[in-house]
């Protein structure tokens, strides 16, 4: 009998995207099929069990599919974190370093309450520098980070270290060299 797949067989590699030397980790495989989806969504919650959580936070752009998902099953609302300019109401923005230059992330400004529990969600963690500048975003409107949940770490970019130093709990379901 074959082996069941797991979460980490759905997802497919394409060399040289979007810039060459760089394998992207594309997860619209894993969402497009029915079981690596559910099995996906229930493994980024199972550390939460018990543990409320007031908002889930999603981050641009596939953070958005997966943290509908998650937060669905919460029965919590859902955040949407984006990328500069995208976001129409009135926003906070938080800059972080890229490897070359510099990025902006947005959060609408009453989009969290202070003394809120929120969890993070994205698809993957490389460097940090996003999950650091959600972080930063949420706790500045005072709200209280509980996790950080991706379905992907790179570890050797380091980004858990990143995370974790801003007090933070990683979750994170599989790894890439
Ligand atoms: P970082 O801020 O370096 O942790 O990068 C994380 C963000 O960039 C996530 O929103 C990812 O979707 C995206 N990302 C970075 N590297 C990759 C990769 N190799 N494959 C797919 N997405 C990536």
């Amino acid at each position: 009998m074959k082996p069941a797949k797991t979460v980490k067989d759905y997802i497919r590699s394409i060399v040289d995207f979007p810039h060459e030397g760089i394998v992207f980790r594309d997860v619209t495989t894993l969402f497009a099929d029915a079981r690596g989806f559910r099995m996906a969504v229930d493994q980024l919650l199972s550390p939460y069990a018990g543990v409320p959580i007031d908002k889930v936070v999603g981050l641009e752009a596939r953070g958005f599919i997966l943290g509908g998902a998650v937060a669905h099953q919460l029965t919590t609302g859902f955040v949407p974190i984006r990328k500069k300019g995208k976001l129409p109401g009135a926003v906070i923005s938080q800059a972080y370093q890229l490897e070359y230059g510099e990025a902006v992330m947005e959060i609408h400004d009453d989009a969290l309450n202070p003394g809120e529990r929120v969890l993070i969600v994205d698809d993957l963690l490389a460097t940090g520098g996003t999950a650091r500048a959600a972080i930063d975003l949420c706790r500045r409107l005072g709200a209280e980070v509980v996790g950080a949940a991706f379905v992907i770490d790179l570890p050797e970019l380091g980004g858990r270290r990143v995370v974790e130093a801003a007090g933070v709990e990683v979750h994170a379901l599989t790894e890439f060299d």
